[in-house]
């Protein structure tokens, strides 16, 4: 079998009443996609999403003929553009598409078959006040959900912590909780410096004090030191590296002991094939691996595949903050939305590939290259 085509498309969904991320300074009135699909000559075709694909136009050939089976040949060179060009891993995840179609297995078992399953957490995006705050959790509560991640980003932390306490007033102990703090590092208009060590102790002390599992990006994301600092200070799990870039720098993150939990995502670093290393990396030291899913449903498939299949994951996350950050929303592309179970855990099928199919009216609908 060999690679005929990739094929790249562009899609915008427009998103009116607009989506405040929290890490964002900006409201959201659009939704980008971009699908990739890698074609073979016995019609299988494999497909993925996540990252823009940034910088792989002209690439086309370097993977046209090959064996689509020839993933780590594949990864290197996707690397290599990495590197030169852009992030381009949405690739990697539709050749793991592809893989377990011509296997016909699917890819939480391909890369280990350790679980089909992972638990979810519901990981909220936007800021709304205390008493919003507090009734969403306990919608999240009656949908099954056993934890929940909240945004500090309202300018003053002491707010944040005001927003955190009504939250847990009103779920109890019933739900996990873990804070984004989200000072790893800025969307390209945003020139806020982050938070200094010292400032992050003052929030860990608070956020110990109301039994917050992690807390996640409490600095710059290039403070191996302060990160490690801060882990001596305080008991609170440090989570962190959404963003990191290079596989070299997982590793010098692990080594340094600069955090309590991992956090990359395979559709924006290093893919399945990069990730797979890292998590490998990660279980021989003692840390936890969870991946940030923050793309599209399509991502947040793949992350659960890679998480499911190879670690004793301990949480999913599950960008979820309706109606804001609806499933419709997020899943825009997909044929199904992709959905937590009643008891909290996202169950991957025996499908095989990744599982998903693409709602290809919708595709059309949006399409704007
Ligand atoms: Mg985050």
């Amino acid at each position: 079998m060999k690679i005929t085509k990739i094929e790249i498309s562009h899609h915008r969904l427009p998103l009116d009443p607009p989506f405040r991320a929290s890490w964002d300074t900006r409201p959201r009135t659009q939704f980008d996609a971009v699908i990739t699909r890698v074609e073979t000559d016995e019609g299988l075709v494999g497909i993925a999403s996540g990252d823009m694909m940034v910088g792989f136009a002209g690439h086309e050939h370097l993977f046209i003929g090959q064996d689509p089976m020839a993933i780590e040949r594949h990864y290197r060179v996707i690397n290599n553009i990495n590197f030169h060009y852009g992030r381009c891993w949405p690739l990697d995840l539709a050749l793991w598409d592809l893989a377990g179609k011509i296997t016909g297995q699917p890819v939480w078992r391909l890369i280990g078959g350790l679980n089909s399953k992972v638990r979810a957490y519901a990981s909220s995006g936007t800021l709304r006040n205390p008493t919003e705050m507090a009734e969403l959790a306990q919608r999240f509560l009656a949908q099954g959900f056993q934890a929940m991640k909240v945004r500090f980003h309202r300018g003053d932390w002491k707010d944040d912590i005001k927003a955190l306490e009504a939250v847990r007033k009103a779920v109890g102990d019933q739900l996990t909780l873990m804070v984004d703090c989200n000072q790893g590092w800025r969307m390209s208009w945003d020139t806020a410096t982050p938070w200094t060590l010292k400032d992050a102790v003052q929030v860990a002390r608070e956020l110990e004090r109301l039994n917050v599992y992690w807390m996640e990006e409490p600095l710059h994301r290039g403070d191996h030191k302060g990160m490690a600092e801060l882990r001596q200070m305080v008991d609170v799990r440090i989570a962190g590296g959404e963003m990191t870039r290079e596989l070299y720098e997982f590793r010098m993150l692990i080594e340094n002991r600069a955090l309590d939990i991992l956090q990359p995502d395979a559709a924006l670093v290093g893919g399945i094939t990069g990730l797979r290393r890292v998590a490998m990396l990660a279980a021989e030291h003692n840390t936890t691996f969870t991946p940030h899913t923050w793309t599209n449903g399509m991502g947040v498939v793949a992350n659960a595949h890679l998480t499911a299949g190879l670690t004793d994951g301990l949480f999913l996350e599950f960008p979820f903050d309706p109606p804001e950050w609806s499933l419709e929303r997020r899943d825009f592309m997909m044929a199904e939305t992709f959905k937590v179970s009643s008891d909290g855990w996202i169950q991957l099928s025996d499908m095989p590939g990744l599982g998903y199919e693409l709602d290809e009216e919708m595709l059309k609908k949006t399409r704007i290259g």
